[in-house]
């Protein structure tokens, strides 16, 4: 289990309060626990241990570190939010509310409703902090999954690929995606994950030795061309990411030319592309496969240049050329710019990246500060508090393609179109979805399940607490409405209620009162 120390161990230099919190945070989470096991029997403080861990890995703030450590008091435990209020604050309750919030977003394995379910994802968490710790609470999940009983383990993991992992890679989180892709994939795919692993192990049984040898061939390359600022990894393609390339290419694993692919990280843009040079005199390129991706990022942030060679060795290797601010986006997305500096003057010196032009306007609709005081606060602000989901998040309904390699210039006019303005979310107490316009109230919800709900409906409660008839709703709201026998429509429902669907049955009960 990963103790409070580590977990400030990884945090980017806490100062004396930071790691007071981190501790408080921990303690209290312990104590709240204590009586409490995970399905492998482990003290359940792993699991919220692990989750405070890997945000602190990723470059998050105290206070989102200290919500990941306490996400799951409110929920599982005694603890309640008045609690967390008072010993921590109103922002840490806000995280963590919104997180056990989104645990009642389900997904039962309708694919007609996965649209409405990813955005209904991202609108209930509000804030992006929110989506971001529940992201990394399912990658822990997914890890100890095999504990988990075997009916449960396919919907979570179900739940993983048709919601968590589009919306990880619409925020541009590429490191937590594929860990979430590769993890879920064999439970919801076994045959097939089993092929692509057979396949890639056939093919390449020894890759890592392999790609060790081409990378040290590389690293002298660019030494001799006197670039010393570089470092250099290689990674094997994801299984699932995998999978889905064989699929369309009939499963000919040879023609899939970023199987494996070498990245080399420089100071500066200058670099990435003097390095691309270095690559093509050292290893022949092949045709057509030069991507630039500096200059025309991909629509979620990504930056990087692509080539693809064969070296002297007769392998086909993938070349990911980039920054370390670059590097740090394709890996942590979003996250690396709501909460991490760059420290380089080089970067600094570069162009803006495309992801870091679009947050300090997407991400601000609520105020009117100018664009140079806003600039200010993105460099003094050690955690900017964004309390709204940016529009281009609305975008994650939409089905996404992880090889869809061209640069969308259309992708800011579509981040105009507002979704959620127009529309909200809200659950039934079983966590089924109903969306309706904004404003609706119980009495639009309760017409929209049944006429006959509607037609019976004497009260409801929201979020467990009784509420008048024409409350407007929420989005995230859980509705329950109480029906009585006797109870009839009210010529006063008229006054409230948004859908037309709603005002047609309460108008023809009022006309045919003895129905
Ligand atoms: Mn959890």
């Amino acid at each position: 289990m990963h103790s409070a120390e580590e977990i400030i161990g990884q945090m980017n230099g806490p100062t004396d309060s930071d790691k007071e919190l981190i501790k408080h945070a921990y303690d209290y989470a312990a104590e709240a626990h204590k009586d409490h096991k995970r399905y492998s029997g482990d003290p359940y403080m792993i699991h919220t241990a692990a989750v405070g861990y890997k945000l602190a890995e990723m470059g998050m703030g105290p206070r989102t570190i200290s919500a990941g450590i306490l996400h799951d008091t409110i929920e599982d435990t005694e603890v309640t939010s008045e609690d967390i209020k008072n010993e921590f604050s109103e922002e840490i309750l806000f995280l963590v509310e919104g997180v056990t919030k989104l645990s009642s977003v389900r997904y039962y394995g309708t694919d007609r409703h996965n649209e409405s379910l990813r955005k209904l994802f991202v609108a209930t968490s509000q804030d992006i902090r929110v989506l971001i710790i529940k992201l990394v609470d399912r990658l822990h999940n997914l890890e100890t999954l095999h504990f988990i009983p075997e009916k449960k383990q396919l919907r979570i993991a179900r739940e993983t690929l048709e919601i968590y992992v589009p919306v990880a890679h619409r925020l541009g989180m590429g490191k937590l995606r594929k860990e979430l892709e590769d993890l879920a994939f064999p439970y919801v795919y076994p045959d097939e994950a089993k092929r692509v692993q057979e396949s890639l192990s056939s093919r390449f049984g020894n890759a890592k030795e392999m790609l060790e040898r081409e990378r040290k061939v590389l690293q002298k390359k660019l030494a001799d061309a006197g670039l010393y600022e570089f470092q250099t990894s290689y990674r094997v393609k994801g299984l699932y990411s995998l999978y889905n390339k064989l699929k369309r290419k009939e499963w000919d694993i040879d023609v899939i030319y970023d199987l494996m692919a070498m990245r080399v990280v420089v100071d500066s843009e200058a670099d990435c592309y003097r390095t691309l040079g270095i690559v093509h005199e050292l290893w022949r390129p092949l045709p057509k496969r030069v991507k630039d991706y500096i200059a025309f990022p991909k629509p979620n942030g990504y930056q990087s240049l692509h080539t693809a060679v064969t070296t002297q060795n007769g392998v086909i290797l993938e070349i990911q050329i980039r920054t370390k601010v670059m590097h740090r986006e394709a890996e942590f997305g979003v996250a690396s710019h709501v909460f991490y500096k760059p420290a380089t003057a080089s970067d600094k010196a570069g162009k803006p990246s495309m992801f870091s032009s679009l947050i300090p306007s997407l991400f601000k609709p609520f105020s009117r500060r100018s664009a140079k005081l806003e600039e200010k606060l993105e460099e003094t602000a050690a955690t900017p508090h964004y309390k709204k989901i940016p529009q281009w998040i609305s975008e994650i309904g939409q089905t996404y393609n992880t090889e869809s390699d061209k640069p969308t210039s259309d992708f800011l006019a579509d981040a105009e179109s507002d979704f959620f303005s127009n529309r909200i979310f809200v659950f039934t107490p079983t966590g089924d979805v109903v969306d309706l316009p904004m404003g609706a109230t119980p009495i639009d919800f309760a017409y929209a399940i049944h006429s006959e709900v509607g037609d019976r409906t004497a009260g409801a409660r929201v979020n467990r607490k009784h509420v008048s008839l024409s409350t407007a709703l929420s989005n995230g709201d859980i509705v329950e409405i109480e029906t009585r026998k006797s109870a009839r429509p009210s010529r006063k429902w008229l006054e409230t209620t948004k859908t037309s669907l709603a005002r047609k049955r309460i108008k023809h009960a009022l006309d045919h009162p003895e129905e």
